[in-house]
């Protein structure tokens, strides 16, 4: 798979009067896992869904792979995104759910069939190809939504908060595989969370935002020892 990076060029993004995300400039390096990390409301959501293209930026540019996207519908930019609640449709079949994508996209059956099972493998889910979402549980349910996601094959993973509907012990573990895939595949990754101790065990690099504003990007150690100001220095500092 090839390695794209993505940067970020003083981006800026209001919702009527108030000011979302201001003048955010950062570089994802290509394969890197990078997380994205704040509290409820900085723009973690919102920064992700313009990489994705679900939002779009009224100041700056956006580049993934070199190219400028700005005004690219989400369907063209080789992203897949795996959100919050997972989006799952309840009346498909694990299979179908995963399928779905690729069914879209006019591949033909005998790739469909390979590549479902593939992704399902990956994810340690064959055995349930053939359940409804409901009858899984949360964790389960969590890696069909990983499997609907890289099936098609994106050249950049996006993840909102995709750990933080499940209990704490099950997040753990959920943590490990999320890192051992995004190493298997080596893919571009971008990860959400309000949760420190997440972001610090799972990213190379992460972004720390508050109130739409970048604080500061760096490694785990890097914030840790040197947070360049206050709020970094609380946030992260409060990590367990
Ligand atoms: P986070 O994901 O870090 O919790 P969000 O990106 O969801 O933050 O939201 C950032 C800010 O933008 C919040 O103050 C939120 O209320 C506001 N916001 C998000 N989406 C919309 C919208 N569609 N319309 C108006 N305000 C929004
Ligand atoms: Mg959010």
């Amino acid at each position: 798979m090839k390695k794209v990076g993505v940067v970020a060029k003083h981006l800026s993004l209001s919702y009527g009067k108030t000011e979302v995300l201001k003048d955010i400039t950062l570089s994802v390096e290509p394969g890197e896992f990078f997380a994205l990390l704040g509290p409820s409301g900085s723009g973690k959501s919102t920064l992700l869904r313009l990489i994705a293209g679900f939002n779009q930026h009224q100041g700056g540019s956006l580049l993934i792979d070199g190219k400028d996207v700005s005004g690219t519908p989400p369907h063209l930019r080789n992203v897949g995104m795996v959100f919050q609640n997972y989006a799952l449709w309840p009346h498909m079949t694990v299979w179908d759910n995963v399928a779905f994508g690729l069914v879209e996209r006019k591949v033909d059956k005998k790739t469909i069939q390979q590549k479902v099972e593939d992704a399902l493998d990956l994810v340690g889910l064959k055995q349930y190809a053939k359940r409804r979402p409901s009858m899984l549980s949360g964790g389960q349910q969590q890696r069909v939504a990983l499997a609907r996601t890289i099936v098609i094959e994106p050249q950049v993973l996006l993840l909102d908060e995709p750990l933080s509907n499940l209990d704490k012990q099950l997040r753990v573990q959920m943590r490990e595989e999320l890192k051992n895939l995004q190493r298997t595949l080596g893919i571009t990754t971008i990860f959400v969370t309000h949760d420190q101790e997440e972001a610090m065990t799972t990213a190379d690099r992460m972004a720390v935002l508050d109130k739409g504003i970048l604080q500061q990007v760096g490694t785990a150690a890097g914030l840790f020892d040197f947070p360049g100001n206050r709020f970094v220095a609380g946030f992260v500092g409060t990590a367990n």
